[in-house]
């Protein structure tokens, strides 16, 4: 079959319906898909905070750095195998699935051994050996685009991971460098709509990066289900003014709360629902949170 673009095994001419596959419970690509939580993992009181609060409105998906990649070498870097550990820790308590990023390659035992997503990061979309080994494991992939890297060159990137075997790939839109200043990035919806055309992949959008200001967090998500994203990963944090990564970026408790109702109603807008919106029964949680 002779399909006409540089990309192949990502091409919706290649494969027409939707890719979906089941991770904790939730068939992404189906069900719209909620990712929370720090930017990284800080410490063990953190993260089970902010995780028992998530659980509590039914997320099923926590997000935290342990590897960071930071613009600097003097900022926080990450708690590593201890954070990876916490991470785990307490997903597995709360019956929540791990996303965290994996920063280089000598790390994919340590990172398949821990996560239940695999994410990678925006400046790691063109690391090419990086992309090899994600297509030779199961995990499924979160693969940011570059915040430099067109809509062609982040589908070449995704084909790179079909290539190899692993067909179980999410990907992100998380903003791209213009020459505005008053956001952190510029949050590319059209990119998000256009690569459903595009491709069958599941395509979320990361509006904490894609904005870096916490008030346009919740405007922003509501956009992207709008735009036909399928679903998304947010920052939260207990104590956004003392975090250690992205505080400004972070939503309270409250705000990410007080989004559920109205991101209901943008999924059925488009006909969906999110994964929080199916109850499940789980573990006793501490009242109050
Ligand atoms: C993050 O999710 O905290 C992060 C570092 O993302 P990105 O690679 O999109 O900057
Ligand atoms: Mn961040």
């Amino acid at each position: 079959m002779e399909v006409r673009k540089p990309y192949q095994l990502v091409s919706r001419e290649w494969k027409q319906e939707d890719t979906t596959f089941t991770v904790n419970g939730v068939e992404i690509g189906k069900d719209l898909v909620m990712i929370a939580g720090p930017c990284a993992v800080e410490n063990e009181e953190q993260i089970f905070t902010i995780s028992e609060f998530l659980s509590k409105q039914n997320v099923r998906f926590l997000r935290g750095g342990a590897y960071k990649p930071r613009t600097s070498p003097y900022s926080f870097q990450g708690l590593k195998t201890e954070g990876l550990q916490m991470l785990r820790k307490a997903a597995d308590r709360f019956e929540m699935a791990v996303v965290t990023e994996i920063l280089s390659l000598d790390k994919l035992d340590e990172l398949c051994e821990y996560a239940d997503i695999l994410q990678v990061g925006t400046r790691n979309m063109s690391n090419y050996p990086l992309l090899k080994a994600l297509g030779k494991i199961k995990r499924p992939v979160l693969l940011k685009r570059g915040m430099s890297s067109t809509i062609e060159e982040w589908l070449l990137a995704a084909e790179y991971i079909l290539s190899g075997g692993n067909e179980k790939v999410i990907l992100c839109e998380r903003g791209i460098r213009t020459f505005e200043k008053a956001t952190r990035n510029t949050l590319d919806l059209s990119a998000v709509a256009l690569v459903k055309q595009l491709s069958h992949l599941p395509v979320i959008a990361d509006p904490s990066q894609g904005t870096g200001v916490r008030d346009l967090v919740v405007p922003m998500s509501l956009a992207a289900i709008a735009a036909g994203a399928d679903g998304l990963i947010v920052e939260v944090h207990n104590q956004p003014a003392v975090a250690l990564s992205d505080g400004e970026q972070s939503l309270y408790f409250d705000q990410f709360r007080n989004m559920l109702e109205p991101l209901k109603a943008a999924a059925q807008l488009q006909k969906r629902h999110f994964d929080f919106e199916n109850r499940r029964q789980t573990t006793e949680l501490t009242p109050g949170l």
